[in-house]
């Protein structure tokens, strides 16, 4: 029996995969049972974000590993203070929370926002509705799913949580009569910069200032999801700081500890001190592994130069992507890339690449590049001869 077939025989069929098994990986370079090699534009979802086993990621990992692995959180530990110091340091947040996934980030976020209004104007006020963008994606628990602004995720899984209303992203328009519509019972705006899995759509500045402008109005929280967007993702460690913006709360998770499970939510002091004992948890919460992987990769993303040159290497691909005639546009923001094409489709290009030795996404109809930070040159260069050939 191969892998595939035992894997498929005991594990429930809820993803689409690609018929390949990966071995191990060095670098931006994975392999497969066979032995064949792989360039890696994807790091899973943005998420190793240090390539594969990354010399400083492993010991930090491994080290943690012989001293402590979990604690509880009845206890306390040092590789989780350093994390929460380093992280909340460099992004000017008060104070975080520790989560293992993108959607626990979203979740503490959702009961922040819920919270602070009901502390602030009592539960007879219903201050509760959270407005959130059309095409939107923020996870996949009952709370996140029903948050997301997708029809096509609001299906079988009836009923959804009330208290989510969608307003269209860039319409800025419409941000107002949802607002209007919905006045002293709305407590958050919850918004990714880039929607990633909406297929690498940027807000535009006008409508991000609009948010804070509106909200600001009736102390309505802006919630940022940068769960794909943060730790240098974009190009800068928040994407916030490109839009000039300080949202109320910001999560993140997918590339925080470089492929280990850890999500994370970030509060401003207007909300930092909602969550009181007892009324948010998480058993696996800031396991101390996953922080030791985090403290690396915020090491490498707060070096000097590191994030101009996730810049630099975002404008490389920019540039090489404008040679491909197929090419009909790129989109998103350092190196979250999308891929408009113009007659081929992302999914069967995805599925050549991966024939040829490159590993690369999609979102919607384009192709998605969300390449380690840490990528080199030559091996951009790999991967986009080897689509260059495939797009001809
Ligand atoms: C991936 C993603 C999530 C969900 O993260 P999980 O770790 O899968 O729960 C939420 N929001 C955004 C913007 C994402 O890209």
């Amino acid at each position: 029996m191969t892998t595939i077939e035992q894997f498929n025989e005991h594990v429930m069929g809820s993803y689409g995969r690609y018929d390949l098994v990966l071995e191990k990986g060095e670098g931006r370079t994975a392999t497969d049972e066979d032995g064949k090699q792989y360039t890696d534009f994807g790091s899973g979802i943005g998420t190793n974000s240090l390539g594969y086993c990354n010399d400083k990621w492993v010991e930090a990992v491994c080290a943690q590993a012989h001293s402590i692995q979990h604690t509880s959180n009845y206890y306390y530990t040092k590789v989780q203070a350093d994390f929460a110091k380093t992280l909340c340091e460099a992004t000017g947040y008060d104070k975080m929370f520790f989560g293992n996934s993108g959607a626990e980030a979203n979740e503490c976020a959702i009961k922040i926002a819920r919270k602070y209004s009901f502390d602030k104007y009592g539960a007879d006020a219903e201050r509760n509705i959270i407005v959130t963008l059309e095409n939107s994606f923020h996870g996949r628990t009952m709370g996140t799913l029903s948050a997301t602004g997708q029809d096509v995720f609001h299906n079988y899984f009836f009923p959804f949580l009330p208290g989510f209303v969608n307003a269209k992203a860039n319409d800025i328009d419409d941000l107002k009569n949802v607002l209007a519509q919905n006045k002293g019972k709305v407590c958050a705006v919850m918004f990714e910069f880039v929607q990633g899995e909406g297929g690498v759509v940027p807000l535009t500045k006008e409508f991000v200032n609009a948010i804070f402008e509106e909200c600001a109005k009736d102390d309505i929280l802006t919630i940022a999801d940068e769960v794909q967007t943060g730790v240098g993702r974009t190009g800068t460690l928040l994407t916030c700081e490109q839009y000039g913006v300080k949202p109320d709360i910001t999560t993140l998770a997918k590339g925080l500890a470089g492929g280990i499970p850890i999500g994370v939510c970030l509060a401003d002091k207007k909300c930092s001190g909602v969550l009181t004992p007892g009324t948010h948890g998480s058993t696996f919460g800031g396991n101390p592994i996953a922080c030791a992987g985090g403290n690396a990769v915020l090491a490498t993303v707060l070096e000097d130069g590191f994030t101009k040159s996730i810049r630099e290497k975002g404008e490389y691909f920019r540039k090489k992507l404008a040679e491909i005639p197929e090419v009909e546009g790129v989109d998103g923001l350092g190196l979250m890339i999308g891929v408009r094409l113009k007659s081929k489709k992302a999914g069967d290009i995805a599925k050549a690449c991966l024939e040829k030795g490159l590993l690369i996404l999609t979102a919607k109809t384009k192709l998605r590049f969300l390449p380690p930070l840490n990528i080199s040159y030559e091996e951009i260069d790999r991967g986009m001869a080897i689509l260059a050939e495939i797009l001809k």
